[in-house]
């Protein structure tokens, strides 16, 4: 038996400033909201960075994604802001004068929606920006006036070309995520929005990874920035306990079905590599009996919404993802996430993994390894400085054959009675008509991908493989350990 791989130590030191959120004398507004959100204890980042912000400076942050970092900038923002706080209806009363640019829609959707509870009991008005939608709607509220515009790159350029918004009294910037802004390609479009703006102004820019662009881009846009890093740019959180097991491609799919089953998990993200494969993965576990939704960029901008929303409120298990449609994404209290793939880069990992073990949550990252991925391993252990074990997957005999039973599904059940009690799972509860794709199987054209992709299960249904056949006697696979764990979000180092 192989020993659980160990986690990366992230403790906190004591360098590390842990400050209540009173010792900040923040404004009464804003220390109401938190206390409402249920914040006492900053974050590193927050501790670090709040106070260097509350002083004007420019701060170019290295955060992981979970760290807290929205407060970070956004509470002293506001803060500073207040003075400009007024009632009046008067569009010509509410100039933008701070503005935060996100690389995906998702995450300035999440970003916008932590400011608006921040600043829910004072009078700044906040306003999110992103493409894929009606623009109408966003102009109205942009002409009503904003004082924290949250925005993509592309649709505020062309809010600023249709003059619907103006941003010559912009007194903040926040480049928040600026490594996935760069490699999106944003650069260009973020070099016309910075023109626009006034030269006097407070510039703050996240980044995960202070890649030489990053660095780059700082020295063109930040004026003797405090250089503020919480967590090593390229670290896991010491909560996740990490696992390489080896898997054959043909047995991934089973391989999670048991895993699930054997540590009770009630969500988890699946990663995947390509928008191909998310769908067609996506459709496969929910042809075997799980509730699952797929993010990916070829979905609209309503479907992506409609997937995190749902995955949010418990209505699916399963969220299959590409790195380009879950970067950052603020879902708390994710179980366990899976790299069903290895990603090709290995910075992706790290962003993926992420997205469990947050906010001082335990956390589990399973990543299956066939043969040909040894090589992308590699390069994960060379980014993070770890020799991970690659261990043997024990399979258990007593789970579903998902390649006889799921795979190629014609109304068969997934999921067999329990003493006589049908089992809670989606095949057996809801037992449903083939569908078309099935039938057409050697159509050109998957029809998948012209409808949105539609979880099969009510909401109150609980994770189908809590109830899938006989529970295993013993734990599934013994190489599954439970590690020590340690708050991520207050750990720095
Ligand atoms: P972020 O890194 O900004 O996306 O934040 C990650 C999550 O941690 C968000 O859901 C925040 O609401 C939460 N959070 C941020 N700061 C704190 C804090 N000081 N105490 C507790 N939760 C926090």
């Amino acid at each position: 038996m192989t020993e659980p791989t160990p986690v990366i130590s992230n403790e906190l030191t004591s360098e590390t400033p842990v400050m209540a959120f009173a010792q900040l004398q923040l404004a009464a507004p804003l220390a109401r909201a938190i206390a409402e959100m249920g914040y006492e204890s900053m974050t590193p980042i927050q501790a670090q960075a709040i106070p260097v912000v509350l002083q004007g400076r420019d701060v170019m942050g290295a955060a992981q994604t979970g760290t807290g970092k929205t407060a970070a900038f956004a509470l002293p923002l506001m803060q500073r802001m207040l003075k400009h706080e007024n009632a009046s209806t008067s569009p010509a009363r509410h100039p933008v004068r701070a503005l935060v640019l996100l690389p995906t829609r998702e995450l300035a959707d999440q970003v916008a929606e932590q400011v608006k509870l921040y600043g829910k009991y004072t009078d700044l008005r906040s306003a999110v920006v992103f493409g894929g939608i009606d623009m109408k709607p966003q102009t109205a509220e942009l002409k009503k006036g904003v004082e924290v515009l949250v925005a993509t790159p592309g649709r505020l350029l062309d809010h600023i070309e249709a003059k619907n918004c103006v941003l010559n009294q912009v007194e903040y910037v926040v480049l928040d995520e600026a490594d996935r802004m760069l490699d999106i390609g944003f650069l260009p479009d973020l070099q016309r929005i910075l023109s626009y703006l006034p030269k006097q102004r407070t510039t703050l820019l996240f980044s995960a990874t202070f890649s030489p662009e990053i660095k780059r881009l700082a020295n063109s846009y930040l004026q003797d920035p405090v250089t503020i890093e919480v967590a090593r740019s390229n670290a896991t959180a010491s909560t996740i306990e990490q696992h390489f097991y080896s898997v054959g491609d043909d047995d991934k799919r089973h391989a999670l079905h048991q895993i699930l089953k054997s540590r009770a998990l009630k969500q988890a993200f699946v990663f995947v590599n390509s928008k191909l494969g998310c769908a067609r993965l996506a459709r496969s576990l929910e042809r075997e009996g799980l509730k699952t939704t797929a993010l990916h960029g070829d979905k609209s901008q309503d479907e992506r919404l409609k997937a995190l929303e749902s995955f949010k409120n418990g209505e699916v298990d399963l969220l299959v993802a590409t790195d380009v449609a879950a970067r950052g994404l603020d879902i708390k209290d994710v179980p366990a996430v899976f790299n069903f793939d290895i990603p090709f880069h290995a910075e992706d990992y790290v962003h993926r993994i992420g997205r469990t073990g947050r906010a001082g949550q335990a956390g589990l990252a399973v990543t299956f390894v066939a043969k040909s991925d040894l090589r992308l391993v590699a390069e994960i252990e060379k980014l993070l400085k770890t020799k991970f074990d690659l261990e043997p997957f024990e399979f258990d005999e007593d789970l579903p054959d998902i390649h006889k039973q799921g795979h190629i599904n014609d109304g068969h059940r997934l999921y067999q009675h329990r003493d006589g009690v049908p089992a809670r799972s989606a095949y057996a509860e809801r037992p449903r008509a083939p569908r078309p794709e099935f039938r057409r199987q050697q159509a050109p054209v998957d029809p998948f991908f012209e409808k949105p992709y539609e979880p099969s299960l009510p909401p109150e249904a609980a994770p189908a493989w809590e109830a899938a056949v006989k529970p295993a006697g013993r734990s599934i696979s013994s190489n599954i350990k439970p590690k020590r764990k340690v708050a991520a979000l207050f750990a720095g180092d």
